[in-house]
């Protein structure tokens, strides 16, 4: 059958039977019929009809309680799960310049119809947003932050070339509200705060960007611990990074001696910097870590709601070596050559060696922080970091969610951390992230439930996104054209 056009306006609905509520009649463009709907948040509803047009739900109701005055095209849900598109909540469109716009079908074909670009130059994201455009419903919505805002010097500024430069600096005040100015006029939905930032530049950024309306998610800076960064009011903070620094009983002075080497090492290569204070802290850091003084840090994030993107599957995979297992790496296929063959030539090399303690310390260590932080109330979102970590665009977020799940949330609230929250941190909870009247009709159709199995995610029988319909044979097209 392959792609479907349903964006035609082809009747008017009318509510039939009291379940359904509608306020104003709507043009009815498709009805998904008898599926069992899972929501983030109300969870599992079986034998339900969902008319869909103009872009949002019309009507939800039980089988066969909506009525239209003229037939409207229907999707047969029998036996199956609908559940609200995904986001991948931290990508790099630009990283890897191999791949390229391949990306883009990737997500859809995974059912991610939004991404949050957390990196990248602005020229260079700009661009893939035009391509985006121009493709429409084959290619995900993009909420780009434009460059990481480092200091000086920067990590990301080209050298070596495994940092690309996809980063601007700010070494005073007034750098930082020269660039946030310049992000919101170009469009940047977020800003992304990086390692190197002073706390003057870091505080002027903040607050800058809460003047221009646009939300700041940070790794928290070497020059400053966690609770500086919470209350100058950051509302997200990436890969749990830092946090355990902030986690010690030696808290204080490991700050003291990394401001030292951030002076000292002014004139040395960022990248090369940044190394060198997590190579000296972390180990001491992660040998040193304070029940108490966690639980205050978690608490203060809490309190703040300070969403956290941990990026599991990046932060687990020098340990679990997923990328070995035949589902990881099947997807590589689906990249231009030039990339599976790096990215296979990788992971081959890191099989035959062993495994670095310290990367099993780290993935225990991130797993049981974002259980705390759940638990906590600690809003979560599913993020990837894809393409860094030979994790694949697209395929690399149900993994995520999967990890999630490993470390204590429901497939539920994992289903959530991919749906409603990104859509709260950008403040459009109102128009999407749940299954209901007036929200997008971004939708998926699985073969198999979610909340028996995370996993089950991976089972994508439909996307419906921007009009278009993509059955599995589309959505087989869309993967097996990506790399050309
Ligand atoms: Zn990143």
């Amino acid at each position: 059958m392959g792609i479907k056009i349903i964006n035609r306006v082809v009747g008017v609905v009318f509510a039939a039977i009291s379940l359904v509520t509608l306020t104003q009649p709507a043009s009815a463009d498709l009805m998904i019929q008898n599926v069992t709907i899972i929501d983030p948040v109300a969870g599992e509803t079986q034998n339900q009809d969902i008319l869909i047009g103009n872009g949002t739900i019309a009507a939800i109701g039980d089988h066969g309680s909506i009525a239209t005055f003229v037939p409207v095209d229907t999707l047969d849900g029998t036996g199956k799960f609908l559940i609200p598109a995904l986001w991948d909540a931290h990508v790099h469109l630009t990283f890897d310049k191999e791949i390229g716009n391949a990306a883009l079908p990737l997500f859809v074909a995974n059912g991610i119809t939004r991404v949050r670009d957390t990196g990248g130059l602005l020229s260079e994201i700009l661009l893939v947003q035009e391509v985006a455009k121009e493709r429409g419903s084959e290619a995900p919505a993009i909420y780009f932050a434009g460059p990481l805002i480092d200091g000086m010097p920067r990590v990301y500024d080209g050298t070596p070339a495994r940092f690309p430069n996809i980063s601007d600096g700010a070494s005073s005040p007034e750098d930082a509200e020269r660039i946030v100015d310049e992000l919101a006029a170009a469009g940047a939905s977020l800003i992304k705060s990086y390692e190197m930032l002073q706390p003057d530049v870091f505080r002027a950024l903040v607050a800058r960007a809460a003047e221009r309306g646009l939300p700041v998610t940070s790794h928290i800076p070497l020059s400053m611990d966690a609770e500086a960064v919470i209350s100058a009011g950051v509302k997200g903070m990436e890969h749990l990074r830092n946090i355990g620094l902030a986690c010690s009983n030696k808290s204080e002075i490991l700050l003291a001696e990394r401001q030292a080497m951030l002076r000292d090492g002014a004139n040395e290569e960022g990248s090369t910097l940044r190394s060198s204070i997590h190579a000296a802290q972390r180990p001491i850091a992660f040998g040193s870590q304070d029940a108490e003084r966690c639980t205050a840090v978690i608490a203060a994030l809490g309190a703040a709601k300070v969403f956290q993107t941990p990026t599991l599957a990046l932060n687990t995979r020098g340990a679990l070596r997923q990328f070995l297992e035949l589902r990881q790496r099947e997807p590589f296929q689906h990249l231009p050559k030039a990339v599976r063959d790096r990215w296979d030539a990788f992971a081959d090399g890191a099989a035959d060696t062993p495994i670095d303690p310290a990367y099993i310390a780290f993935a225990d260590w991130s797993l049981g922080m974002v259980s705390q932080l759940h638990e906590a109330g600690v809003p979560i979102m599913a993020g990837t970091d894809t393409p860094i970590g030979l994790l694949t665009p697209g395929f690399s977020l149900h993994l995520e969610m999967e990890m999630l799940v490993k470390a204590g949330l429901s497939p539920q609230e994992a289903l959530a951390s991919a749906t409603l929250r990104p859509a709260e941190f950008f403040g459009l909870e109102d128009e999407m992230g749940t299954i209901d009247i007036g929200k997008s009709s971004e939708l998926v159709l699985l073969t198999a439930n979610p909340l028996d199995e995370i996993t089950n995610t991976r089972t994508i029988d439909t996307v419906v996104t921007r009009g278009t319909v993509f059955d599995r044979e589309a959505l087989d097209a869309l993967l097996e054209d990506a790399a050309e």
